[in-house]
């Protein structure tokens, strides 16, 4: 789960980073006023869950409150497309006013999970600023990794080693131990998954602050970070996402138009595979879990559904803990319930298969029963290319 830069910069700020002064606004009026707090000059940016804001005019230097009104004027209530949030953009219903300040450097710092070796690591580059995409890609040399042993934590002579790697010097040498602690232990303690500060900045009096602030945690340890938890934006989020989130199911969106309903992870996976060697390309991606009660398998159907690219339905389920029984009942239910008007291919295996597929064969529906993995993609791919060449 991501969260917004001033909900970062409060977090980081808590745990000893030196952040600017700041306030948000709703309003552009509120931004004229936050603008004439911090001393009438002030940096206006647009908070969406997206990093290259600035490149995309999200970010900008007003010089005083009039100007932060006018830009406030221009952002909100608009959708910014950056390089990561895809063509649809992300829409701006706040911002962050913040006091503006001086550059002399600009470093990368970030801290994330080293699935490798199991382990936070930490990614830092003297030369900030840029995304960390195109640091790797025009600056590899420049990027520094070290890993954190978790039973000793991260030791001052490591973060000190750091500091000099980065051509820091002086008091800025202990000034970047505290923050890189403080990252750690936000990291750590908060269970978050990235920390990124970029860039951070040495200022032209020699001190360091952090004029940029992305956090994401753990979703599967939500449910112990409540405080964390609150700070979900579901308006930031991919709608078909939002919804499959509340009712508990993994799915994540695609850019096919293939729907999947499937149970397993690694069954999902395999099937998406299956789809693209039919020719097909998957829409989603969705795990249904185990124990499918009917009303489980309509919230899968309605969150395929909510992604209007979807023209086939594929339904794939091997049952060890859940009955076919069950997922056949859901599936007409579903059928029933929601007035589906695209053809939906079934796949059945494992407990009470039998009784599945005759529930599917006496309910009269149009639902096509494939007895492979491999019959049911090509039966979607098919279906989906009728429906098409219907059209
Ligand atoms: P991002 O583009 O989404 O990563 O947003 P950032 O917060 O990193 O802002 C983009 C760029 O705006 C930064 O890399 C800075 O160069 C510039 N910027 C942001 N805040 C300030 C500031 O207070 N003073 C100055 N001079 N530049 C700033
Ligand atoms: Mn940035």
């Amino acid at each position: 789960m991501d969260i917004h830069e001033h909900q970062a910069k409060a977090i980081l700020g808590e745990f000893g980073v030196p952040v600017p002064r700041g306030g948000l606004a709703y309003s552009p009026e509120q931004a004229a006023f936050r603008a004439r707090e911090l001393g009438g000059r002030a940096v206006i940016k647009a908070q969406v869950h997206s990093g290259g804001r600035g490149e995309a005019g999200g970010v900008k230097l007003c010089d005083d409150p009039e100007a932060a009104r006018a830009f406030a004027i221009e952002l909100l209530g608009q959708t910014l497309v950056t390089k990561q949030t895809g063509a649809y953009g992300k829409r701006i219903d706040r911002l962050w006013v913040e006091e503006a300040s001086d550059i002399d450097r600009e470093l990368y710092l970030g801290f994330v999970l080293d699935r490798k070796s199991e382990r936070i690591m930490i990614v830092a580059s003297a030369s900030g600023g840029m995304e960390i995409e195109d640091l790797a890609e025009e600056a590899p040399d420049s990027l520094i990794r070290m890993v954190i042993d978790p039973a000793v934590g991260l030791a001052d002579f490591h973060a000190r080693e750091l500091a000099f790697r980065l051509g820091l010097s002086g008091a800025q040498i202990s000034e970047m131990v505290t923050v890189l602690r403080a990252c750690y232990r936000a990291y750590r303690d908060l269970d978050a998954m990235m920390v990124e500060i970029n860039p951070l900045v040495v200022r032209p009096d020699g001190t360091l602050v952090a004029l940029d602030a992305k956090m994401s945690f753990d979703t599967n340890a939500l449910f112990r970070r409540p405080e964390i938890a609150a700070l979900r934006d579901p308006g930031q989020e991919d709608p078909r996402e939002s919804y499959a989130f509340d009712h508990n199911l993994a799915y994540v969106g695609l850019d096919g138009d293939i729907g999947c309903i499937i149970n397993g992870a690694g069954l999902a996976m395999a099937s998406m595979d299956m789809i693209q060697l039919a020719g097909g390309a998957p829409a989603n991606f969705l795990d249904i879990g185990g124990g499918a009660s009917p009303e489980r398998v309509c919230q899968a159907f309605r969150t395929v559904l909510s992604d209007t690219n979807v023209r086939v339905i594929l339904v794939n389920i091997f049952a060890g803990i859940n009955r076919c029984d069950w997922i056949a009942n859901g599936v007409i239910q579903a059928y029933r319930d929601l007035n589906l008007n695209v053809p939906v291919v079934v796949r059945l295996a494992g407990t009470n298969v039998e009784a599945g597929r005759r529930l599917i064969a006496e309910s009269g529906l149009p639902i096509v029963v494939a007895a492979t993995l491999a019959e049911a993609a090509e039966a979607a791919v098919a279906a989906r290319a009728q429906g098409i060449a219907a059209q």
